[in-house]
C-alpha cells in the first residue's frame, strides 16, 4: 500500500513538473492560460474555457471543468500566483463545466445559482455541492476586486448565470452566448424563447469584453449578433412549421446567408455541422410550443 501510494506520489509530482513547464509556456495541446485584461485570465482545457482573476488575498476561479483540468489549474496557480482559491463559481451545473469542483473546496467557498445546487445534488454530480447559492444577484469581493454574478433568465439551461468583473470590463458567460458561432447541436436542455430575452437582458449590462465557455473571446456586440441569429431561425422554421414542411423538408431549405461563416454553420464533419440539428432543435420546440389550426 505505502508503495503504491509512494509510486502515485512521484508519478503526480513528475506530472507537475511536466505541466510547469509547460505553464511557463502557457500553452500545450490541450490546456492553456491567457490573460484577458488587468487580473482576469482565462483558462483553457481543450475546447472548454473558465476564467479566474488573481487578487492579493487569493483566487477567484470559476468552472473547474474537470478533475484532471482542475487539478492542472490548482499546481499552475500555486507555481504562478502562490494564492490559494478562496472562491470557486459554477457557470451552471452541465458536467462537462463543473465536474472537478472538489479539487478546490479545501480552501474554496463554491458557489452556483440555487437552481444549479438542485440539480447538483440531484443529479449526484460529481463535484463538490455550493455552500452559497443566490436566486438574481450576488457580489463577491475579495482583495479589492469585484465580480457581480447575475441570474438572466433562463436559456441554455435554468440555472446559467453571468459572472461580470467591472474593473476589466469582462464578462463571462457559458453556453448561452458562442461568438460568431450557431448554437451548439439541438438546443438541449433549453427554452428558447426565455434564452433570446436573457440575451437582451445581457446586451443592457456593461462591459466590453465577453469570454465564452467555447470558442473565441468577443465583444459586447457579438450577444447581439447571436440573438439576432436566434430570432431569425425562430422566425424561418415557424414560417416553415404553419406551411406545413417536414423537418427534413426545412433542413433541406432553409438557409440563413448572413451567418453562413460562423463556425457550425457548415461542416464536412458531421459532428461540427449544428446548423441542420439547431433547426431540429428549434422544430422540436415549437411543435411543443404550438397549437395548430
Ligand atoms: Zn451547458
Amino acid at each position: 500500500m505505502k508503495t503504491t501510494r509512494l509510486t502515485l506520489t512521484s508519478l503526480l509530482v513528475a506530472l507537475f513538473v511536466t505541466f510547469g513547464a509547460v505553464w511557463t509556456l502557457a500553452q500545450d495541446a490541450e490546456r492553456d492560460i491567457e490573460r484577458i485584461a488587468g487580473e482576469v485570465y482565462r483558462f483553457r482545457n481543450r475546447a472548454h474555457y473558465s476564467v479566474f482573476a488573481v487578487t492579493p488575498e487569493g483566487i477567484i476561479a470559476t468552472d473547474p471543468i474537470n478533475a484532471e483540468a482542475a487539478a492542472w489549474l490548482k499546481a499552475a496557480l500555486q507555481r504562478r500566483f502562490n494564492q490559494p482559491v478562496k472562491y470557486l463559481i459554477y457557470s451552471h451545473e452541465h458536467p462537462d463545466h463543473i465536474s472537478g469542483g472538489e479539487v478546490f473546496a479545501d480552501t474554496a467557498t463554491v458557489v452556483a445559482h440555487e437552481r444549479a445546487k438542485a440539480k447538483i445534488v440531484g443529479e449526484q454530480r460529481r463535484t463538490a455541492t455550493p455552500h452559497l447559492t443566490f436566486t438574481d444577484r450576488m457580489s463577491i469581493e475579495l482583495g479589492g476586486t469585484t465580480v457581480e454574478l447575475s441570474y438572466m433568465g433562463r436559456n441554455h439551461s435554468d440555472n446559467s448565470i453571468v459572472m461580470r468583473f467591472p474593473k476589466e470590463r469582462v464578462l463571462f458567460a457559458v453556453d448561452f452566448i458562442p461568438v460568431e458561432a450557431v448554437a451548439f447541436r439541438d438546443f438541449h436542455d433549453a427554452y428558447i424563447e426565455e434564452w433570446m430575452d436573457s440575451l437582451e437582458r445581457v446586451e443592457r449590462l456593461d462591459f466590453d469584453i465577453l469570454v465564452p465557455g467555447h470558442g473565441r473571446v468577443g465583444t459586447r456586440d457579438h450577444v447581439r449578433q447571436f440573438r439576432a441569429y436566434m430570432q431569425d431561425l425562430y422566425r424561418e422554421v415557424l414560417k416553415h412549421v404553419r406551411a406545413g414542411l417536414s423537418l427534413e423538408e426545412m433542413q433541406q431549405t432553409i438557409r440563413l446567408p448572413r451567418y453562413q461563416k460562423w463556425f457550425g454553420y457548415h461542416s464536412d464533419n458531421p459532428r461540427l455541422n449544428w446548423f441542420p440539428m439547431n433547426i431540429a432543435g428549434m422544430y422540436r420546440y415549437i411543435q411543443n410550443h404550438r397549437r395548430p389550426n
